[in-house]
């Protein structure tokens, strides 16, 4: 695939791009071809589908795409490990049937599974019974088992109020139902999208709990690894955050990416392409995607 970049000038503006999503193939609710057409209705210009650890939907995201008239790029969100911490990559104008990527999302599915009966088993031993059936419920396959299925259950059977709260009490570090995953390595999940041909974006950079220190590490560690975008809006960020990421790409020289992290419009803290255009000043990362987006 070529990496060669189109004109600016030449370029759509795509005043509602929309690169981050998630359908039934991760922790989404939706169908792919479902959320095409809410992100058509929504007015978004430009859409990617971003599913956690997956390419299963995107023939079904391009296809739901074209037959809408939706500009479509395809995309992933990988997990990945940096010291420790889960950070998440999206790939964007990957090539879906590269063999290195698909072997990456593929293991990192697989290992969902143990995981989630390790988490299982810590809900058990705090009372909570037979979670790993009751998550699985609410997954299309075992291998996309996720944190979010377990909260979605927790909730139907009245342990917690809300998804976030389940979060809380239950499923992150230091509480009964979290187990650690063992994500690729930061550089490896980085290079295996660059490999297929697509541009590395770190998403949510303000979701991540880190001191400054370990902070300037991740954003070395991921210039040095061949990433060249970050996230500045997201529905993660409060307005502080997007104005002072926005300021982080232009230091770094990176382009700039936006996307509602949209799962569910029960749980969802904003629709597909409601967010606030991007700050001005910046390289918006369609920009570098070029012909990789299908029109
Ligand atoms: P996993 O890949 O299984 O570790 O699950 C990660 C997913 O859990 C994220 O992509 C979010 O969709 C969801 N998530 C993480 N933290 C929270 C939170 N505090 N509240 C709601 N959802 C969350
Ligand atoms: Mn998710
Ligand atoms: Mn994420
Ligand atoms: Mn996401």
């Amino acid at each position: 695939m070529s990496n060669k970049t189109t004109p600016a000038a030449a370029l759509p503006r795509y005043g509602r791009a929309d690169l981050h999503c998630h359908s039934v193939y991760s922790d989404g609710v939706l169908t792919p071809h479902a959320l095409a057409q809410h992100a058509a209705a929504q007015g978004v210009d430009l859409w990617a589908l971003t599913d956690h650890d997956s390419v299963a939907g995107q023939q079904e995201a391009r296809e739901s795409a074209q037959a809408l008239g939706l500009a479509w790029v395809s995309g992933v969100e990988v997990s990945v490990d940096f010291l420790g911490q889960t950070i998440h990559i999206v790939g964007l104008g990957v090539d879906s049937e590269h063999p290195g990527l698909r072997a990456l999302l593929q293991h990192h599915r697989n290992s969902r599974i143990p995981r989630a009966q390790a988490m299982a088993a810590g809900l058990a031993a705090v009372g909570i019974a037979d979670a790993y059936a009751g998550a699985l419920q609410y997954a299309g396959q075992p291998e996309q088992l996720s944190r979010t299925h377990f909260a979605r259950h927790l909730v139907a059977i009245g342990r917690c109020a809300t998804v976030a709260e389940v979060f809380r009490h239950y499923l992150v570090p230091g509480k009964p139902g979290y187990a650690p995953h063992g994500w690729a390595a930061l550089h490896d999940g980085i290079a295996q999208i660059v490999a297929a041909g697509g541009v590395a974006v770190l998403a949510h950079p303000g979701r991540y709990k880190l001191e400054r220190l370990p902070m300037q590490i991740l954003l070395d560690r991921f210039a040095q690894s061949g990433g060249q975008a970050i996230e500045v809006t997201t529905s993660a960020h409060t307005p502080a955050q997007t104005h002072s990421y926005a300021a982080l790409a232009r230091a770094r020289g990176w382009a700039a990416s936006c996307g509602s992290d949209f799962h569910s419009p029960a749980e969802s803290r904003c629709a597909l392409g409601s967010l606030p255009p991007l700050p001005s000043g910046l390289t918006p990362v369609w920009q570098l995607l070029g012909p990789r987006i299908v029109a």
